[in-house]
């Protein structure tokens, strides 16, 4: 019996070895492509990616014949990134906009489906400006079951009624602590009641300033020229929206090395586009179309002379709100068309230089050896033809594969 019991003993422990081994020793997965775009402006051709669990190891050439998935004709690029995406916003159970009133469970599962179609879009990282549920949502997607982006989020949001300058710093203190990835503020007015600058000066050094302190980084929501101007002023790290600025202060974004994130391809499309599910809740009213109406031609006018402002810091997000998760890479599209952003320029906004603004550009945004292994793999060549990017046929993130589609199955996608 004594020895039987350690032979068994014996054996188990053999198979613990065992099962140690083989997740030190796992076969790496080498997925071969016609075209790898590293998402810093350099083109491979025939080359494989290997990957040895969630990191990338490797690129060699050619290696077709041996790859664990040959993407043929595909360009592997790497997994696109959202520096803002409300991940949790929703319609309801009755197709119109639910801003409160959702119970835990159905704001969970919204917050999931919203995460799910966002990384079949090929987007593996956003950034939530921010509700409280998307910590929930960043927790349970980084256990690595719940399919869905990497998520970086605020929280919550400041705006003018938050507090006394001395009161906000003790807030972005509070808010390091409870696991913010970074700090969220409301400058100006929405679009919808005109953008003016809403935050005084002195509460925007405030907040920029104590985050600094704290080693976090702000992202501050401002339409007009002054609110944008005060922000960059104040030491702020990333401007958001800026419908109604000019060249001069595109300009002092980019002599400051101040990140700017315009949003021209998404949100007031998806609003227009389902302006029935919107109207009547909030400032969504009629008078408040009218500016998003109008704001879609400044737009146009403002991301054409970003483009063309040496130096600036542009970075990719959508916005995107209830109905607009899954429709990201538009924001990357009408960057092209409206812009005249070359196309390989807006990739590298979505990957490299949107890692870089989250300070996570030795982990993600690039395709090389030490990087995270998320990357994407769309129909078509982007650099040529960026819509190519709405069609996303591969998804791995962190080593682990998402999504894997004929490519056929991706043409006349519903963007
Ligand atoms: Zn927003």
């Amino acid at each position: 019996m004594r020895g039987m019991k350690m032979n068994a003993i014996a054996a188990a422990v053999i198979a613990l070895a065992c099962v140690g081994l083989s997740a030190q020793t796992a076969p790496p997965i080498r997925i071969h492509a016609a075209r790898i775009v590293d998402g810093t402006g350099k083109v491979l051709t025939d080359s494989t990616i290997v990957v040895q669990g969630s990191k990338i190891a490797s690129i060699e050439r050619g290696g077709a014949a041996t790859a664990t998935y040959n993407l043929g004709a595909l360009t592997v690029m790497p997994g696109m990134i959202d520096v803002h995406a409300h991940i949790g916003w929703h319609f309801g159970p009755d197709g119109r906009y639910q801003p409160r009133g959702a119970s835990p469970a159905q704001e969970a599962l919204y917050g999931a489906e919203n995460a799910y179609v966002t990384l079949m879009a090929g987007f593996t990282t956003i950034q939530s400006p921010g509700q409280p549920s998307d910590v929930d949502l960043r927790e349970a997607i980084a256990r690595g079951v719940l399919p869905g982006p990497r998520i970086l989020t605020s929280i919550r949001t400041f705006s003018e009624n938050s507090g006394t300058p001395d009161q906000l710093r003790d807030k972005v203190r509070e808010l390091k602590k409870e696991g913010a990835d970074v700090i969220k503020i409301f400058a100006s007015a929405s679009i919808r009641d005109g953008g003016k600058q809403t935050m005084s000066d002195a509460q925007l050094q405030a907040l920029c300033g104590e985050a600094k302190a704290q080693g976090m980084r702000t992202m501050v929501h401002a339409h007009s020229i002054e609110s944008v101007t005060a922000s960059v002023n104040a030491g702020c790290d990333q401007i958001e929206h800026g419908v109604l600025i000019d060249a001069p202060t595109l300009k002092l974004m980019a002599d400051k090395g101040v990140y700017f994130d315009p949003n021209v391809g998404v949100v007031l499309q998806n609003y227009l586009a389902n302006k029935a599910k919107f109207l009547g809740i909030g400032n969504y009213n009629e008078e408040g179309f009218a500016y998003m109406e109008k704001g879609l031609a400044l737009n146009a006018a403002m991301i054409k002379q970003a483009v063309k402002t040496p130096n600036l810091k542009l970075v990719l997000g959508t916005d995107a709100v209830a109905g607009a998760h899954g429709h990201n890479a538009n924001e990357l599209v009408e960057r092209v068309r409206q812009g005249n952003q070359k196309p390989m320029d807006a990739i590298i906004s979505a990957t490299s230089m949107s890692a870089r603004s989250l300070r996570l550009d030795k982990t993600i945004g690039t395709l090389a050896p030490g990087y995270e292994a998320d990357l994407i793999a769309v129909d078509g060549d982007p650099t040529a033809d960026i819509t190519a990017v709405t069609r996303v046929a591969f998804v791995m993130k962190g080593g682990k594969v998402f999504k894997h589609v004929p490519a056929s199955t991706t043409r006349g996608a519903s963007h």
